[in-house]
Parts: structure tokens; C-alpha cells; sequence
């Protein structure tokens, strides 16, 4: 029954039938998973005389007369006016241009109105109100109840689409089977399949709906992580490398850092190594806050892997990057033998480190996408070290691991998100969480200023600077752009340089100037010789220079949270307060929002959680190519515990049965083919 096609409805010909097919909704299961867009209380609709100014309120009422007018002053500009009453008063209703609306009411004697109500001089009105009209024989879905009001396919009406899938219920709901295993739903008193539709359409209690719309987000989740678990388990089963880790030789290496591990380290540390004595593969994301000391852990991993004699390949998304991680480790270990391998190496350096790489004179191969290359070609590679994921696609992440035996994998990302959520976006995935920074580390302070106060903000970094301290000024753009309003960092780099700061030494780096060159500016800032570092968001990642204690943020509200907050974790990294400054006009609600959240919180964790709720989970997860942003109903975000619940469940069943071949699990297996027909695939492979 589940895929009989919408045609089997009444009045659905091919020309509706296609019209609903632009909407996704092809069978009739579908239609019955078309949820409202909202709904309206029409159980004790407002009387005339009983609405209030500035409430939106629904009413029903008789239609007296209706008209058209011209607005006086702009002659193009139509006004369609209707007046209507029932037995306690009467109220004017106008809509504005849209002239083609009296059509409907041609032959209306009763109407729903739905608007805000509004003091036309002397007089309430509703002006622009949505509107149905109702007959007495369609009374009984539309009037006296919760009323589901729908998003409309084009040539259908609130009562037309209504009925139809009211008419769809009443056939097809006792014949429809519940794809949700019984002891799920009864293990959380969750609603069955025929309940839930009933209500999420024609609730008869807030209550009934609420449950109905868990029901349904639950089920919406459940069949959402049923590919991500299969997948995770399907990767375990293939065999990769059992490091044996020598922890006499590991304590040594801890013990000769200059700092002791935080205790989110050591946990870290402890279920990396774990999951690196296993003989299956690992793929494990360390998440944590910029600052946290993420860069140590991943050390700390080769090491390990170093110590059983493998290659490790470490990957940094920018030269600089790449650089300052080759500088920190060669720093902080004896034990390895390191190299660097970028693009800027000559044609004979780099013959040179190939030679090296493969017949394994190096343990660890820092690098940019310059370990992609072909000709890097490892002689055992037994971990590969991704830093900042997100800045590498998809395609250049697989490539690396392609260039060992099945080797272990640790991904690292200062983007971090809610665990709950992390398990579900980075699918298979296992996840150490950093969740603390080191000791000792002061929380930065952010204020913003708007840019008429720009001469107050120059003060605060001239403050810093007279302190033998060192500041970075960020600009959206390289070059200014007048349409937008936008300062560009080149010409104000000059204009600093000449004026306001010339008593200090200025340096600039942005995405136009050769990398090398870049690199000589950056390793200057980094020895002190540049006080005041002008820079566009080539800065974003990594860059760990704790004199640095000022940032200026120009055009602040171009930014994204993330990136806000990344460029921020530039700044607060060594023993003195830093102080992060926000020039930025409100230009939108949305960019009020995320100023506030940069204000309030430092935590990463926090930021993005504020990040989610403002662009909302589509926005969020699109741009990370997702699917968490096909989900109809289930919001991630607020619903973390079902989702959470809805997970553990898909694992739990999984486990007794991988490829879904028991009976009572079969629909289910349909309906997971009918969303994710490439899981047919991964089922015949487990
Ligand atoms: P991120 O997580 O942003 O990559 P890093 O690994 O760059 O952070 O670490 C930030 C700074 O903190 C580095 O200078 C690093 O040496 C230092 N650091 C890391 N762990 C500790 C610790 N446990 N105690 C003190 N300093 C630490
Ligand atoms: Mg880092």
C-alpha cells in the first residue's frame, strides 16, 4: 500500500498529479507525510466585537459587501475591501493590490478569517488577512477545531488540499503499517503510525499533536541514522593496522613536554590510543575549541604510531599552517624525524623528500595538499592527521588514507558542535571532545563599537601595543568596495601605516600576496618585528602567536559565527588578557544576533550552538553539504534528545540485525531504500 501512486485518489488526474510531483509527494504515502506549515485554533474563534487592536486572531463571519477602490494618492495602487459581520459586530477587512482577490468571494456567504487586527482611524480592520471561505457541509474540518493550514501546491485551496488528505486518512490509514518497531515505540510511549498521522493533520488536542509531531521526528531520525550506523559498521569490518604502543616510550615522550596534559587531553589521548591498538581502522574526529590543544593530542597519536614503525602524514590546510605545526613538533619531540612538504619547495626539494618518504627516512610528513600529489608515496603509513577538516573536500580527505594500508585516521575541527549532533553529522565517525582549555588562559574580552567610535577602538589597540604587545586588524575584503560599504585591508593597511599607527610597524598579509611572501610577514609578526599585522581571513586557522592580544574585527558583520569566532581564537593565547573588538553597524536582526552571541560567549561549543539557532539548521548543515538539512520535520537542534534517543535505538537494532533480513523489520527496510536507495549497496556488502 505504502507506494500506491496519488492517481488512486479521487480527482487527482495527471495534470494535479504532476503538480503535486514538484513538491515531492508522488504516492499517497507521501501525501500523508505533507505536514501543515501551522495551524490554527479554531475551537473558540474571537467574536467581532470581542478582537484587539494589535493581535493577529482568527474570526468567522458573514460576507455584507465588497469593493474596489483606487488608493487616492497613488492611483496604481488597488485596495479590495470587504466588510463582514456576525452577531456581535461587524469589521472591515482590506487587502492591498491584490485586486484579483474579490474573485473568490464572488459567491462567499461565510468566511474564516485569519489576520492581525489594526486601527484604521477610527475603526478596527484586519488588513491582508489569509481567508477561507466554508459552506455548511465543509464545516466539520475547517471550523470548531484545531485546523491544519498547509503550504499550497499551486491551483489548490486550504479546503481543497485539506479534504483530499482527510479523504486520504480515512481510505488508507487502517491500511497503512507501522514501519516502527513495536518495543521502540513502547520502550518511549511513542504514538503509533495511524494516531500520528491523524493528528499531525487534524489534531484534536495540542497535546495529541505534540506527541504526534515527536512520534514523527523520532521516526524521521531513526531512518536517518540507520545508513550512518550501517556504514560506521560496515568500516569496522574491514581490518586496518593493531599499533602496538609502547607505553614506556609514550610516558617518556608525555613527561618531555613543557606542559602537563589537560585532563580532556589525557582522555583523548586515552581513546585514540584505544582505538589505534584495535586492528580495525580508525576514523576518529577530535573536537575542540580553538586553543585547546588539539595539535599536542594529534602528536602524541603519531608518536604512537611512530614508536611501532609507521609513517605518519599530517595535513594542514595553509602553508602557514603546515609551517607552524612543522615548527611545534619539531619543537616539542626528539623522538620523530620530521619534514615538510608544501608547495613552495623547489622541484629538487621536493625530489628529495619523495625519495625520503618512500624509502623511510621520515616518521612524519607535515604538509599541505602537497601530500596529495602522486608522487608522495609512503613506505608504511599507519596514521594519517587532518587538521581544520572543513577546509579540505570531501575527494581531497580520501585520497591520503588511500596512500597506506587501511590506516587510522584522526581528523581534527575548531568548529565545534554538540555531540549529539557531531555523531550524526560526521555519521560514521567515532569523537573525542576536548571540552577544556589549558590552565592558566584568560578569557578574552569582546566589545563592539560602532565604526563612528573607530578613533576609540585605535586607542584600546594603542593600549595594547605601548605594552609591548602585539595586535591584528582584520579586513572583510582586500580591496574596498564602496557599493557595500566595506573597507579594504590594502588601502587601509596604507592609510594606518601613514597615519594613526606610524609610530609602530605595520606588516599585511591577504590572499593576493604570494604565499611565501606571506610566510615571511607572518614569521616577522611571529618574532616581534611587526607590531600591527593588517590581514583579511587568510588568517582564520591556526595561527598561534600568544604576544598577540588585540584584534580588531572591521565590517564585523560580514563574518559568519564560525569564522568570528575562529579569527578570535587568534588572539588570548598566552598569559595576558586579550581584547577582541567588534566594529560593526547593525545591518540586519541576523547580524545583531551574532555580535550579541561574540559578546557573550567564548565557548566554541556555545558559539555554534547560537549559530544553529540563528541561520537554523538548514542554513547550517547545507553549507556542509548534508542531509541533515533534508529532514521535514525533526529539528536537530531542539529535538537533540530524540534525535539522541532515535540513535542509540538504530544502533541497538543494527546490532541484532545488520542488514535488516528479519521479518518484522522489513518494512522498515523498505521505507530506508525509498529515502536512501545507495543503502541496498552498503546492506549486500555488510
Ligand atoms: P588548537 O586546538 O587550536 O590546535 P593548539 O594545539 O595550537 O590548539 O594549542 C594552543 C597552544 O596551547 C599551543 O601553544 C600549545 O603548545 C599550548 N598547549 C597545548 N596543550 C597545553 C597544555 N596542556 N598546557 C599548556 N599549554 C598547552
Ligand atoms: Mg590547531
Amino acid at each position: 500500500m505504502q507506494e500506491l501512486s496519488i492517481r488512486y485518489l479521487k480527482g487527482i488526474g495527471p495534470k494535479r498529479a504532476e503538480t503535486f510531483s514538484s513538491f515531492g509527494i508522488s504516492t499517497i504515502e507521501d501525501l500523508l507525510y505533507y505536514f501543515p506549515r501551522r495551524y490554527e485554533d479554531r475551537r473558540n474563534l474571537a467574536t467581532i466585537s470581542g478582537l484587539k487592536e494589535g493581535e493577529t486572531q482568527t474570526i468567522k463571519a458573514r460576507v455584507l459587501v465588497k469593493g474596489e477602490r483606487r488608493s487616492f494618492r497613488r492611483r496604481a495602487f488597488s485596495i479590495t475591501e470587504m466588510a463582514v459581520e456576525d452577531d456581535t459586530g461587524k469589521i472591515f477587512c482590506v487587502w492591498f493590490n491584490q485586486p484579483y482577490i474579490k474573485n473568490y468571494f464572488a459567491n462567499a456567504e461565510t468566511v474564516i478569517l485569519h489576520g492581525k487586527v489594526e486601527r484604521y482611524g477610527k475603526r478596527l480592520q484586519m488588513a491582508n488577512p489569509e481567508f477561507e471561505i466554508v459552506t455548511e457541509e465543509e464545516e466539520a474540518l475547517s471550523v470548531n477545531r484545531i485546523v491544519p493550514i498547509y503550504t499550497l501546491p499551486h491551483g489548490f485551496s486550504q479546503r481543497h488540499l485539506r479534504h483530499l488528505i482527510k479523504h486520504a486518512l480515512d481510505e488508507y490509514l487502517p491500511k497503512l503499517q507501522d514501519s516502527l518497531p513495536f518495543d521502540v515505540r513502547s520502550k518511549y510511549n511513542l504514538l503509533n503510525l495511524a494516531q500520528s498521522l491523524l493528528n499531525i493533520h487534524f489534531p484534536d488536542s495540542d497535546e495529541l499533536r505534540k506527541q504526534s509531531y515527536e512520534r514523527l521526528a523520532f521516526e524521521e531520525f531513526f531512518i536517518f541514522e540507520l545508513p550512518l550506523i550501517l556504514r560506521k559498521l560496515k568500516r569496522k569490518e574491514k581490518l586496518g593496522i593493531a599499533h602496538k604502543v609502547d607505553d614506556k616510550f609514550n610516558s617518556e615522550f608525555i613527561k618531555s613536554l613543557p606542559f602537563e596534559l589537560t585532563g580532556a587531553q589525557k582522555k583523548a589521548v586515552e581513546e585514540i590510543k584505544l582505538d589505534m591498538m584495535k586492528p580495525q581502522a580508525m576514523q576518529r574526529l577530535l573536537q575542540g575549541d580553538v586553543g585547546s590543544g588539539k595539535t599536542v593530542v594529534a602528536l602524541i597519536a603519531a608518536i604512537f604510531a611512530v614508536g611501532g614503525g609507521y609513517q605518519v602524514a599530517f595535513m594542514a590546510p595553509t602553508e602557514i599552517l603546515a609551517k607552524q605545526h612543522y615548527m611545534k613538533i619539531g619543537a616539542l619531540n626528539k623522538k620523530a624525524r620530521i619534514s615538510l612538504l608544501t608547495g613552495s619547495l623547489s622541484v629538487r626539494e621536493k625530489e628529495k623528500a619523495y625519495q625520503d618518504i618512500k624509502e623511510g627516512r621520515v616518521d612524519i610528513v607535515i604538509g599541505t595538499h602537497a601530500l596529495l600529489e602522486e608522487g608522495v608515496v609512503f613506505n608504511n603509513l599507519g596514521l594519517v592527521v587532518i587538521d581544520e577538516q572543513h577546509k579540505f573536500g570531501v575527494s581531497q580527505r580520501a585520497i591520503l588514507p588511500k596512500k597506506g594500508a587501511n590506516p587510522d585516521i584522526l581528523i581534527m575541527t575548531a568548529t565545534p558542535i554538540p555531540r549529539t549532533l557531531a555523531i550524526t553529522l560526521y555519521g560514521d565517525l567515532d569523537i573525542s571532545v576536548i571540552n577544556e582549555l589549558p590552565p592558566g588562559r584568560i578569557p578574552i574580552k569582546t566589545l563592539r563599537f560602532a565604526p563612528d567610535e573607530i578613533s576609540k577602538v585605535y586607542d584600546l589597540a594603542k593600549e595594547e601595543l605601548k605594552k609591548g604587545r602585539q595586535a591584528y586588524i582584520i579586513y572583510p575584503v582586500i580591496e574596498e568596495s564602496y557599493a557595500l560599504d566595506m573597507q579594504g585591508a590594502k588601502k587601509m593597511f596604507a592609510e594606518l601605516k601613514n597615519n594613526e599607527f606610524k609610530e609602530y610597524r605595520l606588516g599585511i598579509i591577504h590572499g593576493k600576496i604570494k604565499e611565501n611572501e606571506q610566510d615571511k610577514t607572518m614569521l616577522k609578526f611571529k618574532e616581534g618585528k611587526i607590531d600591527l599585522l593588517v590581514s583579511t581571513t587568510v588568517l582564520e586557522v591556526g595561527i598561534d602567536i600568544p604576544n598577540a592580544t588585540c584584534m580588531i574585527i572591521e565590517n564585523a558583520e560580514r563574518f559568519g559565527l564560525s569564522q568570528l569566532h575562529q579569527l578570535r581564537g587568534r588572539i588570548g593565547r598566552g598569559a595576558e588578557a586579550s581584547v577582541c573588538i567588534l566594529v560593526s553597524e547593525a545591518s540586519s536582526p541576523e547580524a545583531s544576533l551574532r555580535m550579541a552571541a561574540m559578546v557573550h560567549f567564548n565557548d566554541g561549543f556555545r558559539i555554534s550552538e547560537e549559530d544553529l539557532k540563528i541561520r537554523g539548521p538548514g542554513e547550517f548543515f547545507g553549507r556542509r553539504q548534508h542531509g541533515l538539512s533534508e529532514l521535514k520535520i525533526g529539528d536537530p537542534l531542539a529535538q537533540m534528545h530524540l534525535l539522541k534517543a532515535a540513535r542509540d535505538e538504530a544502533v541497538r537494532l543494527l546490532d541484532n540485525d545488520p542488514d535488516l533480513s528479519q521479518r518484522q523489520h522489513g518494512l522498515l527496510k523498505v521505507k530506508l531504500l525509498k529515502r536512501f536507495p545507495e543503502y541496498e549497496k552498503l546492506m549486500a556488502s555488510v
